[in-house]
Order: C-alpha cells, then sequence, then structure tokens
C-alpha cells in the first residue's frame, strides 16, 4: 500500500483548534496554526518588516550613544534622510529631527557621516543653524 507523504508539521498538537491572530479574522486555522491560510503569507511579510524596522531602529540607537561612527551610509536611515533632502530640499537640523521625530544629535551623526563622504552639504544660517542640503551623489556603492 502506497503511502502519501504529508506536510510535516512541527506543531505539538494536529487538528487543534485555534483561531487566526491576524487582526479582526478569527478564522479557524488548519492544524493549530497561529494564523489561517489568508493571513499566514502576510504574516511572514509583517515579520520582515518589523524586522526591518527593528534594525533601524537599532541603527539610531548606536548612532544616539556613539555618534557618526555608528551610521551606516548605505542603511535604510540615511537613505530615507536622502531621500527626504532630495524630495523636499534643504532642511536645518532641527526640523529633520521633527519630521524623523529623532534626536537634533541623532540627525547630526548621520548628517556628519553624509557630510563626510560628499552625499551631503551642510551650511549655517543667520541664526546660526546646521542647514542640510542634497550633494546630488548617490552613495551607489561602497568606497573601498
Ligand atoms: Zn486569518
Amino acid at each position: 500500500m502506497r503511502q502519501r507523504t504529508t506536510e510535516i508539521e512541527r506543531s505539538p498538537y494536529n487538528g487543534g483548534t485555534k483561531s487566526c491572530a491576524w487582526n479582526g479574522c478569527g478564522k479557524t486555522t488548519r492544524e493549530g496554526k497561529p494564523f489561517c491560510s489568508d493571513h499566514v503569507e502576510q504574516h511572514g511579510y509583517v515579520q520582515e518588516i518589523l524586522e526591518i524596522l527593528a534594525e533601524k531602529e537599532a541603527e539610531e540607537e548606536r548612532v544616539r550613544q556613539h555618534g557618526s561612527d555608528a551610521v551606516d551610509p548605505e542603511g535604510l536611515n540615511a537613505r530615507e534622510l536622502l531621500l527626504h533632502l532630495d524630495q523636499h530640499g534643504s532642511r536645518t537640523i532641527e526640523r529633520l529631527a521633527r519630521e524623523f521625530q529623532l534626536e537634533s544629535h541623532v540627525i547630526s551623526g548621520y548628517v556628519e557621516a553624509l557630510a563626510s563622504r560628499g552625499h551631503v552639504v551642510t551650511g549655517r544660517t543667520t541664526r546660526g543653524s546646521v542647514v542640510v542640503q542634497p550633494s546630488g551623489h548617490r552613495p551607489a556603492h561602497r568606497a573601498g
């Protein structure tokens, strides 16, 4: 008699009824899985996003503690800052801090790292604030 190979489940129990943990779904899931078939993929996608966000926050924290040396100039935060400057033009550090909801010294860390690589140019307003503008030089690839 030919035995059909079935999916091997790592779940400790089979057939237990659980309802989908996706916000507002509540469908009964198969084999004790935490999400129904409609949501298991979305959950994977959300997990990925959460990991990216966690990495962004971890970098922000490193920059908060160690300044510009901790900046990954090709990382997501640096790219977002450059994109923002491209789209909106010159900004003061204080304004960027408000727009990114980060402390001024964290923004300064990113700006210093990007300025030292020529990705942004900094200047001063008559009131002494640092103004950041995009230099148009993209961080396309890592320097040696
Ligand atoms: Zn669901």
